[in-house]
């Protein structure tokens, strides 16, 4: 049987592509877009002439079987997204668990991520994050997100756009407070790429004498809560008052 293999193409600079992923695409029987024109421009830039299809063309239980009948047929495929890695963000999850289920080849063609990269270089704690995906783009759910993860001390990695920055950015502040620490990491890889960390407080003013931090796109990463030293439960609280009185 052969190989859907998960390729990771740029996410700007084109030279971040991996020999690797070069060879895979050139010698696949078919790479498997989210967008063949995009894809088509990727792979003329490097004079590779091989053979696209679209997959949102079909529905997810046609695409699962059309690619797990290929490679039952001996076929080798890439699976690319329009940029960085497929599944993160991206479309790809259903087919890949689908394969799984039946045993069937799934390789990884590691390379970009604009999560990691923005992790990289934010300078917050990286030895235990989260990663969640996009920030919803209404407000009362944004904060409602923000809200939820208050109390969550682990580092937080956000895709949101940068035109809802200082939406975001204020919703921040209302949520977890103006001391906490944030970054921005906007346009990676590419010409204007530009990585700000401050406090949320702070962010709002950059923000906005800069009209320029509002376009293209962005990975927000905000610093996890503070550890609380032992947070005693309110009834051992109460019970250590009580004691307390009867001390002589
Ligand atoms: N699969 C991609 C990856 O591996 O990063 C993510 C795809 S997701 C649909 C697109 C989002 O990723 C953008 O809205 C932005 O939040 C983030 N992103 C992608 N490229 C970026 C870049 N060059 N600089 C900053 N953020 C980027």
């Amino acid at each position: 049987t052969g190989t859907l293999y998960i390729v990771a193409t740029p996410i700007g600079n084109l030279a971040d592509i991996s020999q690797r992923a070069l060879d895979t695409l050139a010698q696949v029987d078919i790479i498997a877009c989210e967008d063949t024109r995009h894809t088509k421009k990727l792979l003329s830039f490097f004079s590779i002439t091989n053979k696209t299809i679209a997959l949102h063309d079909h529905n997810e239980r046609q695409k699962q079987e059309y690619i797990a009948e290929l490679l039952q047929a001996g076929k080798n495929i890439a699976l690319v997204s329009d940029a960085g890695t497929p599944l993160i963000s991206d479309p790809g999850y259903h087919i890949v668990s689908y394969l799984r289920e039946r045993h069937l080849n799934v390789a990884p063609i590691p390379g970009a991520c604009a999560a990691v990269a923005a992790l990289s270089v934010a300078g917050l704690a990286t030895d235990r994050f989260t990663f969640e995906g996009f920030l919803p783009s209404k407000q009362g759910a944004r904060q409602k997100t923000l809200s939820a993860l208050a109390n969550e001390t682990r580092t937080m990695v956000f895709y949101d756009a940068p035109r809802r920055a200082i939406d975001t950015v204020s919703d921040i502040v209302e949520t977890l407070g103006s001391e906490r620490k944030i970054v921005i990491a906007r346009e990676l890889t590419k010409t204007f790429e530009t990585i700000h960390s401050d406090n949320a407080g702070n962010f709002l003013a950059w923000l906005q004498q800069d009209a320029n931090q509002l376009k293209g796109e962005m990975v927000l990463v905000i610093e996890g809560a503070a550890k609380k030293a032992h947070q005693l439960s309110e009834e051992a609280i109460n019970l250590l008052r009580l004691l307390l009185d009867e001390l002589p």
